[in-house]
């Protein structure tokens, strides 16, 4: 008997448990939606009851040894989805052909394109009876059937976040009969893809649209004797792929068009970016309404008269009125040379008092002005998205600690150092406004403090995903792990390198962190950069000027430690020198001097923090680990920065310390972190701070 069909079995009967587990959930969800329905006041979500789902969640995982992590977006999932069956059950209220409906809706491409799966994902929760898709060949003759009633709805694709803008599509929505009525996203995920039995090292041509080829350019470089060849869309290659049946020719698109197409996977994952995703723009020709509860978007375009300052007195009218703004593009207008016609999204409905009286205001501004559509907004605002990310990883019981006091802007140090006019760029100003470095979505120097934690060294898979699996738990919202290692002695471990890195940012996306790893070469800063959130200047390096020139052309945010025999008038300076090649996003950190004290690895300057914050606008964090080199330690004095004021810390851990190929005696455990987060939690929330 094959060893596998019990086990096989036995999975097969509990998913089927599992799904009517969810459909039985899905029943109690919608008894939920019939009373916000009928209770127009409820609100539609209710964070603190999520939080207490990610919480229950957490706890059960755990008891039953299950990563609370992995819990956490399985957890994510199903609130999606019954957030989208929500809406679908308030969206149809009032409507009286709901549910019988047959809708027509036009795409440019052939089947299995990018748009036609996006289409999938937008009606999948719409109250229709009948979905048909109509391919065309361009944009423009969607939005032609669109206005001759030829189809009901227009689904286009309005930017990537690699490629941009699709400029055809914003001339196409400022000049036609047409209304946005809603938005999508999409990731895309690029495959090879090739007949049945086809091998990649037989390939010789890769078909694709040019967009695509051009965001796999790395891969097809390092793929010898291989022609690309342009084409009209993604799955139009796969289809002509198909047709063809030569097995030397390869087309470059979903995996859903390979299942369209009979084609098979060839390799996965082959864009140079992780993070691709287009988003989409259904268009309609009536405004379509929908519950007020949902958080909506508001398009519009608008043209400046030509006097100074026009441009900004459109957009203070939405700062005034606290309207966020999303998105600002800008179009010539063919008619008259050097004229541009500005779309804006803004966060609200244009029913809005608030977005009704910023468009008054900007009307003022205008030449002309036109609301392109409210529709619900699809894509999470950062703040939103902080927020669940906070739910799933900050599980850790709650500390039964007294909570001291303490200020989170500490008093400015009694000595004032003289100003140095070097320091342009990095000093406070007058109105002592802090800046805020966004690392991928996690913000140092806002009200959140940082934690991040990770290895000393990437040393291999497993260590790396079992690091990245432990400080996730441990409330870590950045995962570090040096991939080059700047050692005392050329025979301790030098790092894994280009290969290291490979694995800790497979490790951050897994585990959905941003990554901070140390660069050493100016020659390295740009190879780093594509794949690192943040890169690291290591305290010996503080002052290697090559480098610090090299991070500051790049775009990636730096931190940067003190060298370990810097004042803190020099780290000002390294810093100043990263800014001044433009790079404005620079996190200080302060790790520890030299002095002649040698209980500790290094001497922790605390004071260094509030002294820094008096002095620059930048944020500060401390590293507890590098400071005093031993474990026991490292707590007590994450704790003391916190208290002083610091924005974060960065700090050392290790699945297994004894183990650890580098810097074993500071490495925290997984238990160490749980204390940490206990201890941290009351003394942030006295300061109207958190994690
Ligand atoms: C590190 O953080 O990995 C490191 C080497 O720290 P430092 O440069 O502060 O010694
Ligand atoms: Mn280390």
């Amino acid at each position: 008997m094959d060893p596998l069909s019990k086990p096989r079995e036995t999975i097969d009967r509990l998913d089927r448990e599992f799904v009517s587990l969810l459909a039985a959930r899905l029943k109690a969800v919608r008894e939920i939606v019939g009373h916000k329905q009928n209770n127009p006041d409820v609100r539609l979500r209710d964070e603190e009851r999520e939080r207490q789902l990610f919480e229950i969640w957490a706890r059960e995982a755990d008891t039953h040894g299950i990563s609370p992590y992995f819990a956490g977006r399985v957890l994510r999932e199903i609130l999606t989805w019954s957030r989208r069956d929500q809406e679908r059950v308030l969206d149809s209220r009032g409507s009286t052909d709901a549910g019988t409906r047959s809708v027509r809706v036009g795409y440019q491409g052939v089947p299995a394109c990018y748009s036609d799966l996006t289409i999938g994902k937008v009606f999948a929760s719409r109250p229709i009876a009948r979905l048909e898709r109509i391919g065309f060949r361009g944009f423009a003759a969607a939005v032609d059937a669109l206005e001759a009633g030829e189809v009901d709805y227009a689904l286009l694709p309005i930017e990537n976040t690699i490629a941009g803008s699709i400029n055809e599509v914003y001339d196409l929505i400022g000049t036609r009969h047409v209304t946005i009525v809603g938005e999508e996203v999409w990731p895309v995920e690029h495959c090879l893809l090739g007949l049945p039995g086809a091998k990649l090292e037989h390939v010789r041509t890769v078909r694709s649209h040019p967009v695509a080829l051009q965001q796999c350019q790395k891969f097809l470089d390092g793929f010898v004797g291989v022609t690309a060849e342009s084409f009209h869309d993604t799955a139009g290659a796969a289809e002509a792929v198909a047709r063809g049946g030569d097995p030397t020719v390869a087309a470059i698109a979903s995996e859903d068009a390979a299942r369209e197409y009979g084609l098979v996977v060839l390799k996965r994952e082959i864009a140079d970016h992780a993070i691709n995703i287009t988003r989409f723009l259904l268009l309609g020709r009536q405004p379509e309404v929908f519950d007020v509860r949902r958080p909506a978007k508001t398009s519009l375009v608008f043209a400046v008269n030509h006097r100074r300052g026009a441009l900004l007195e459109c957009l203070k009218s939405f700062d005034a009125q606290g309207i966020n703004l999303t998105k600002l593009e800008s179009r010539p207008q063919v008619a008259t040379p050097w004229e541009y016609a500005f779309y804006a999204d803004i966060e609200g409905h244009v029913s809005d008092v608030r977005v009704q009286a910023a468009l008054e205001e900007v009307r003022a501004h205008t030449n002309h002005m036109k609301v392109l559509g409210s529709y619900p907004r699809r894509v999470e605002s950062e703040r939103e998205r902080a927020q669940i990310e906070s739910m799933i990883s900050a599980v850790t019981p709650a500390a039964e600690v007294e909570a001291p006091t303490c200020p989170a802007e500490p008093a400015a140090p009694a000595k004032k150092a003289a100003k140095n006019p070097n320091l342009k760029l990095c000093s406070l100003r007058e109105d002592a406004k802090r800046t805020l470095v966004d690392v991928s979505g996690v913000v140092f120097g806002g009200e959140r403090f940082v934690l991040a934690m990770g290895p000393c060294a990437v040393e291999n898979r497993r260590q790396m995903m079992d690091a990245a699996e432990l400080v996730k738990r441990g409330g870590a919202s950045v995962l570090r792990g040096g991939a080059f290692k700047p050692r005392t002695s050329p025979y301790a471990f030098q790092g894994l390198g280009f290969a290291g890195l490979d694995l800790l940012v497979e490790a951050g996306r897994t585990y959905e962190m941003p990554v901070v790893t140390e660069v050493l070469h100016p020659e390295d800063v740009e190879r780093v950069a594509e794949s690192a959130d943040m890169l690291q200047i290591g305290a010996r390096n503080m002052q290697n000027f090559a480098l610090l020139k090299e991070v500051g052309r790049s775009k990636r945010p730096v931190l940067l430690k003190r060298g370990m025999s810097a004042t803190i008038e020099e780290l000002l300076l390294a810093a100043e020198y990263i800014m001044a090649g433009g790079n404005h996003r620079v996190v200080l950190c302060e790790r520890g001097i030299r002095t002649f004290e040698t209980a500790t690895r290094n001497t922790l300057d605390i004071a260094a923090v509030p002294v820094l914050k008096a002095r620059t606008h930048l944020p500060v964090i401390v590293d507890p680990s590098h400071a005093s080199g031993v474990r026991e330690l490292v707590i007590p004095l994450a704790i003391a920065a916190a208290a002083i004021g610091a924005d974060g810390v960065i700090i050392e851990a290790h699945p297994n310390p004894s183990e650890a190929l580098c810097d074993k005696d500071q490495a925290l455990t997984g238990d160490d972190l749980s204390k940490l987060v206990a201890q941290l939690k009351p003394i942030l929330a006295s300061q109207g701070r958190r994690l």
